[in-house]
């Protein structure tokens, strides 16, 4: 384990990020562990400590020049602006509508030819990430690569483009049909809903 991703864990379980219990992620999925990375991220410092060191290492995978990082709203907001400030780029967002559709809105506009790096701040399914990749080639541009600062699928996600974590945990994540904690009658929490 690498210093960095030693002070990444560090980070999350100083600040009460890494909560135990049984949850319902965004995926749709269940877990007995769940990564608050708001909490965190509510430290500017510890942001743009992440951020920076996201950046050196999409540098160290990416060749050439990076025109803007992007983010799915909301989780990726704070550490995409972090990282995009690291690499002195444009920070664009993608947002769901009405429709629950993932969607660039707000007159963010991307430009064929345009090389980009999509920013989550954790990853399990890769889901969130995979819509921002698809809007960013609709467009015309190039996905260089994608980063997080967690990893939960303990590497397992593949999106098709050169990837990086901070941290790279397995974290079991069930279909709610096969959750043992389901099984047992523990009631799932929704993270943030209260
Ligand atoms: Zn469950």
């Amino acid at each position: 384990m690498s210093s960095t991703t030693q002070r990444t864990l560090d980070l999350f379980e100083k600040t009460g990020a890494y909560l135990k219990g049984h949850f319902r992620l965004t995926s749709g999925l269940h877990s007995p562990g769940y990564l608050q990375s708001a909490l965190v991220l509510e430290y500017p410092e510890h942001a743009e400590t992440l951020g920076r060191e996201l950046a050196r290492r999409l540098r160290d995978i990416t060749n050439g020049p990076v025109d803007a990082v992007v983010s799915p709203a909301l989780g990726g907001l704070i550490i995409g602006h972090e990282v995009a400030r690291a690499l002195g780029v444009r920070f664009l967002f993608t947002e769901r509508d009405t429709d629950r559709k993932m969607a660039l809105r707000r007159g963010f506009a991307i430009t064929p030819g345009e090389h980009v790096i999509v920013i989550e701040d954790v990853i399990t399914t890769g889901g969130s990430t995979k819509e921002v990749i698809d809007i960013v080639a609709d467009r015309g541009a190039k996905v260089l690569a994608a980063g997080s600062i967690i990893d939960r699928s303990g590497g397992a996600v593949d999106l098709g483009v050169p990837r990086v974590a901070l941290e790279t945990l397995s974290v079991p994540a069930w279909d709610p049909a096969t959750c043992p904690l389901c099984a047992a009658g523990e009631p799932v929490v929704k993270p943030g809903s209260r």
